[in-house]
């Protein structure tokens, strides 16, 4: 493309979102400044990022601690067959596909697990923070978090035909913790009973109207309430949950001490929703070199080695074993966490 094209594309990109007048060219303007974390790329992350992406947001920071995989591509709309039969981490089959669709948008990638160490460095980075997790674990911390550093969080979640959203603003709405055992919180993914794509797409459409109203200033615009619905029963909920505020609240309260913060980075093994796997993390931060664990797992000859530059994989009897570069390993066709831990230190020390 010649550079004359390139620039007038350039131009005319995001022109009928200038047009819409609740957002303009300041608003657009607005949007190119602003930096948005996003928390997991299955359904709702893939979602949320690619809308984001094309409206044309500065700065993207996807991150996910899992792989691609055959049962993802009928709802998580950046990943091709391809992705699923190299067993792509999520977050880099993210990343070519947003930025082969806008190259102009800073979009960085992490392959990790979120827990509060990794959140913090991430958070002092960001604007507004998506929430694409499937368990309320990280929701929590999200929220503490979100809290103790006063950024704006929108909270999806999706399961079957149904999806709930809610945008939590520190310092104005409650709060998460101020609304779990108040209001009814569906939506957790830990279920096997599947889930249709228009759920999803439901879900991130309104997480990202949400987004874009508060990175462009028009927070008068914003909901205020939390959305419910199910969009094979026809069903749309929107409830005023100011009310539910509570002013000793551990996470948003005047005295605030944060408890999802310090309880959560004990846990160093994790049973992954309805999926039959189980994730170790190391108990340190550490840096692996694939390369050598792929030879050393193919001298052992105990099953079948394959790997490519984020991860290696081992099929040993019914057990899969993924390790990532940061240390985790995911354990797959299981869910005793003290058989994983045993297989794990059979194979990784
Ligand atoms: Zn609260």
């Amino acid at each position: 493309m010649t550079e004359q094209l390139y620039q007038a594309e350039q131009v005319d990109r995001y022109s009928r979102q200038e047009r819409y007048a609740p957002l303009g060219p300041e608003g657009q303007a607005r949007l190119k400044e602003s930096k948005v974390l996003i928390i997991g790329a299955g359904a709702l992350g893939t979602g949320i990022a690619e809308t984001l992406v094309r409206s044309g947001v500065g700065q993207i920071t996807i991150v996910d601690r899992d792989y691609v995989e055959w049962s993802n591509l009928q709802r998580q709309q950046l990943y091709v067959e391809q992705d699923a039969i190299e067993r792509m981490p999520k977050a880099m089959a993210a990343v070519k596909r947003l930025t082969a669709i806008n190259s102009t948008v800073h979009i960085k990638a992490k392959v990790m697990d979120v827990r509060v160490d990794e959140l913090e460095e991430l958070i002092a980075d960001a604007d507004l923070i998506m929430d694409a997790t499937d368990n309320f674990d990280t929701r929590l911390l999200i929220n503490d978090m979100a809290q103790k550093h006063q950024i704006p969080w929108i909270y999806g979640g999706c399961v079957g035909s149904y999806g709930i959203t809610y945008t939590f603003l520190p310092g104005e709405t409650p709060c998460l913790n101020c609304l779990l055992g108040e209001v009814p919180l569906g939506g957790d993914t830990c279920d096997t009973s599947g889930i249709i794509p228009q759920a999803v797409q439901m879900v991130t459409a309104n997480q990202t109207a949400e987004a874009m109203k508060l990175l462009s200033g028009n927070t008068a615009a914003l909901r205020r309430k939390l959305l419910s619905f199910d969009v094979w029963r026809n069903e749309y909920i929107s409830i005023n949950v100011d009310g539910a505020k509570k002013l000793d609240c551990a996470s948003c309260g005047p005295s605030a001490t944060y408890p999802f913060l310090s309880a959560s980075n004990l846990e160093k093994t994790d049973v992954l929703c309805g999926r039959d796997t189980v994730q170790i993390r190391p108990a340190r931060p550490m840096r692996l070199d694939l390369q050598q664990t792929a030879d050393r797992l193919t001298r052992l000859e105990e099953g079948k080695v394959e790997s490519n530059p984020f991860l290696v994989s081992l099929t040993t009897g019914k057990h899969r074993l993924v390790i990532f570069q940061d240390g985790r390993v995911l354990v797959h066709g299981i869910k005793d966490t003290a058989e994983a831990r045993t297989l794990v230190h059979r194979y990784f020390g």
